[in-house]
């Protein structure tokens, strides 16, 4: 028997209502705040990733999905949402729009993980970004937006952490000063960070491992050696959330698992956790547009995991508005009926009214039970006394009343709005 690859899963009808719900807030809280859907395809070059998000992070070295087409070119699954949209901007012209152009998309990233619940090797990303602007009152909408989001959906239980990881110009000296610090802890290192000391330090804060996050504990701050400007920009940034009334943590170890952060990064996780289930996070690349060959242009956006929201809302019990059903089914007794039953079904649809048709040569007892099943509320019944007088037999599902209506009335009976 095959089954779905490990780390996937199939949505089956009984979840869509949770999809669907998810994915409606998405949409509506972007129109609400200006932001435009971007879909960018399920593969890209793998340079665009592996260019951007830098070496030294999981997702490139350990992560990846990377194959060659049959022409030789080396492709990648997306594995995550940003570089795409900017690769979008660059290719389209968008820098050419008043700036900052804002985006949004809703889609899968593909990540070779070890799966876990809420960890996935295919999972779906909700992003925002906005592009073309390193206005600091832009980071802090981008939060509030991130917070507005989790909000409309129901999910209260959350807390916000945010941090600034400096610019090119302030990082390196606060690398080296990490770098010291964690020289006197080598042999206490897992072997994981001991790659990140050489080739990626400002990961080594973020390691779960129990040795290595007590060394974390004690290393210096980099909020003590941002430049000037970034201090500033991070000061704001807190200035804005405050007078929106977005509460916050400062967490001076997050750096977040993409390596093109600069300023403000922030990560939103459920209250009864730890770091490894983040429902979401995001911040300020300022410089992904470049590398992938642009102009230097700000940026900043923020991505939440559908999977890990779905959990959520599950946990929390949250009432999910039900997927629309059909309004009604339609059975028949013999042949006759039957071609009558079709032309009604057609006609009803074309009057906008979502028909299930029997099929096969199911008794009518057993199309009635089918019905029943489809939590339907009501059927329509064509035997040959019906198709003669030009009538239907009308079954209220829930009461099991049932009455004759002439077929020509049959529309505008089931449009009636019901009590
Ligand atoms: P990232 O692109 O790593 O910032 O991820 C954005 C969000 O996607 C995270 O905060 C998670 O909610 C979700 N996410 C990331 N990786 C996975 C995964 N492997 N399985 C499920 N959700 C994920």
């Amino acid at each position: 028997m095959h089954k779905a690859p490990r780390g996937t899963f199939d949505i089956l009808p009984q979840e869509h209502a949770y999809w669907k719900y998810v994915e409606e807030k998405a949409a509506s809280l972007c129109q609400l705040y200006g932001y435009q859907p971007l879909s960018t395809p399920i593969f890209e070059d793998a340079q665009i990733f592996t260019n951007t998000v830098a070496g030294g992070t999981d997702i490139v070295d350990k992560e990846m999905y990377i194959f060659e087409d049959k022409s030789g070119q080396e492709l990648a699954l997306r594995a995550e949402g940003t570089a795409p949209v900017c690769r979008a901007y660059l290719e389209h012209g968008l820098f050419n729009l008043p700036q900052p152009v804002k985006l949004y998309y809703i889609g899968p990233a593909f990540r070779y993980e070890r799966p876990q619940s809420g960890r996935y090797r295919q999972h779906h990303q909700f992003g925002f970004e906005a592009l073309g602007e390193a206005d600091p009152a832009l980071d802090a909408e981008v939060i509030e937006m991130a917070r507005h989001f989790f909000c409309s959906l129901g999910l209260s239980q959350f807390i916000i952490q945010l941090n600034s990881i400096g610019c090119k110009l302030c990082r390196p000296g606060y690398l080296e000063v990490l770098r010291q610090h964690y020289s006197g802890y080598t042999d206490r290192l897992c072997p994981d960070c001991k790659v990140r000391l050489v080739k990626n330090p400002l990961r080594l804060l973020d390691c779960k491992k129990t040795p290595c996050q007590e060394i974390a504990k004690t290393a210096p701050k980099i909020a003590n050696y941002l430049c000037h400007e970034c201090h500033l920009h991070f000061q704001s940034v807190q200035k804005y959330l405050g007078v929106m009334g977005i509460p916050f943590q400062l967490n001076p170890r997050l750096v977040r698992g993409l390596d093109y952060y600069t300023r403000t990064v922030f990560e939103v996780e459920p209250r009864e956790n730890g770091g490894q289930t983040a429902l979401g996070g995001g911040g300020r690349y300022d410089n992904l547009i470049e590398e992938l060959g642009g102009k230097p242009t700000p940026a900043v956006g923020f991505a939440a995991g559908l999977e890990r929201i779905i959990l959520n809302l599950k946990k929390q019990k949250l009432d999910i508005p039900a997927l629309p059903r059909p309004d009604v089914f339609i059975a028949y007794l013999e042949e006759e009926a039957k071609t009558e039953a079709m032309k009604l079904a057609s006609e009803l649809r074309k009057a906008g009214i979502a028909v299930i048709m029997a099929t096969g040569d199911k008794s009518l007892r057993g199309q009635m039970r089918q019905a029943d099943s489809l939590d339907i509320a009501y059927a329509l019944i064509l035997g040959e006394q019906e198709v003669s007088k030009r009538n239907v037999m009308l079954r209220d599902m829930r009461s099991g009343e049932q009455k004759t209506i002439p077929s020509v009335e049959i529309a505008r009976f089931l449009k009636q709005p019901k009590i």
